[in-house]
């Protein structure tokens, strides 16, 4: 691995004050949540929303948002879904990629919401990562932008800004998710994916960093150990 790459990784992570401090930064330079925040797979209702965010692995926003719209113009509940054939389904979802996984995925997760939570998506992070096919990221996702809980959703922006800065840590989203929690003030959840990501895509961009004028450049374990 490269010098560049390995310190992309912090070594080390940021102290209490200096977390705050940063997300005090955050709050007032980068943009937060708003009434009308929409999630990256936005849909009207939690079991698409579970649906489209599944369909995303490994995809892009606008093969995703094909792929759901097939899906959905045939079936947009878990008994609908479950009664179309298999092939049905794959064809339907084809552009999001993976699409005989994602199909067998989809379906257990169908069955589980039918047998286990009454046909309703669970709440919690707990109950929606029981789904098949839902992780770490898709629950916080869908936890944050359709039931509006004060949750972190760390993507791949997020994910490089934390590892960077010293924010938080793990190698991968799922860890840094879970560091990112235990590290982060209640009263900086409920904005904080919305300042990181923000922050990530014009700030501390993945292939050009704008270091030398990052307004956190001081806190940063990144730029502390560049050379
Ligand atoms: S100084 Fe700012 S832009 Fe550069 S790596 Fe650190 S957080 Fe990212």
């Amino acid at each position: 691995m490269s010098q560049a790459k390995r310190k992309a990784f912090a070594e080390d992570l940021l102290k209490p004050k200096q977390v705050e401090e940063l997300y005090r930064l955050m709050e007032s330079n980068m943009p937060g949540r708003t009434p009308t925040a929409k999630g990256p797979k936005d849909q009207p209702d939690p079991f698409r929303s579970c649906v489209s965010c599944m369909l995303s692995a490994q995809s892009r926003d606008q093969n995703t948002a094909a792929a759901s719209q097939a899906l959905f113009a045939l079936a947009d509940t878990p008994g609908g879904i479950l009664a179309l054939d298999d092939d049905v389904v794959a064809q339907a979802i084809k552009p999001a990629g993976l699409y005989n996984t994602k199909t067998r995925n989809l379906k257990k997760m169908c069955r589980a919401l039918l047998d286990d939570h009454g046909g309703v998506v669970p709440q919690t992070r707990e109950g929606l990562m029981s789904l098949p096919g839902i992780g770490r990221k898709c629950a916080d996702i869908v936890m944050s932008f359709t039931f509006d809980h004060d949750v972190i959703a760390v993507d791949t922006h997020v994910h490089r800004v934390c590892n960077r800065t010293g924010l938080a840590q793990g190698k991968t989203e799922a860890q840094t998710a879970q560091s990112l929690e235990d590290r982060t003030p209640d009263w900086a959840k409920r904005d904080g994916h919305f300042w990181l990501l923000e922050f990530g895509k014009k700030v501390c961009a993945s292939r050009a960093p704008k270091c030398e004028t990052c307004f956190v450049n001081h806190l940063c374990v990144f730029y502390a150990g560049r050379d």
